[in-house]
């Protein structure tokens, strides 16, 4: 059977100010592989910017501090919160999360397009100060598989994985909220559905530079 792919697409989003970066955020239910995509975006479009988030939570096996979070303390979460330093935040599982205002400035300002990768509280908080973020969400083929990656994946006690299931089950009822819904059945299919849609974005903007 084909796989499904790219399932939502929106367009009635407010026109972006030619020239600044464009900003992606990608959601999804953790365990539907937004990781691996993200990963291969990076690859395959080497001047694509990563926002790499702060966190109080504690660094997974393997995770490096500033490649894969900023893992600070829970005191300088809040002075950073305290002088507006967040461009959003959100408190994920007991722990907190934020994106640095002043990267996503500055990078923009810069021209560089920058892929966010924040849950949903965080995507409308960025709506609400980047009207023209492109926002993309990504689907599990399945909970029941969804629950299976988890469990194999053996970074997370039962206890937590239930309760990421039952966190999916919320997030997925958010996916309408997104420009874009990719369902990642199969990666490979996934990883090219996410590139075309970022691709498109980026073709039309060096077209915007062009006129
Ligand atoms: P994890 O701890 O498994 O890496 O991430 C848990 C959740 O936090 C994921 O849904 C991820 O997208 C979200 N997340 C990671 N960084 C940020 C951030 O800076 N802001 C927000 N709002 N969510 C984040």
């Amino acid at each position: 059977m084909k796989d499904p792919g790219i399932i939502q697409s929106f367009s009635n989003h407010k026109e972006k100010i030619c020239c600044n970066g464009n900003l992606f955020i990608i959601s999804a239910p953790s365990g539907a592989g937004k990781t691996t995509l993200c990963r291969a975006v990076l690859d395959r479009i080497p001047d694509m910017l990563y926002s790499v988030s702060y966190t109080t939570r504690k660094p997974r096996k393997g995770e490096q501090n500033g490649i894969d979070y900023y893992f600070i303390t829970e005191n300088d979460f809040k002075n950073r919160l305290k002088n507006g330093k967040w461009a959003e935040w959100a408190d994920v599982y007991g722990n907190y999360y934020g994106t640095s205002s002043e990267f996503i400035d500055t990078s923009l300002a810069s021209g560089r397009d920058i892929l966010l990768d924040i849950d949903f509280q965080g995507t409308l908080q960025i709506l609400d100060q980047y009207h023209d973020s492109i926002t993309i969400f990504i689907m599990p083929p399945s909970l029941d598989i969804l629950k299976l990656r988890l469990q194999s994946r053996g970074t997370d006690s039962k206890h937590i994985i239930s309760r990421r299931i039952d966190a999916a089950e919320t997030d997925m009822k958010n996916k309408d909220s997104y420009r874009h819904v990719i369902i990642n059945n199969k990666l490979s299919v996934a990883v090219a559905d996410l590139i075309s849609v970022i691709k498109k974005y980026r073709t039309d903007r060096n077209a915007d530079k062009e006129r």
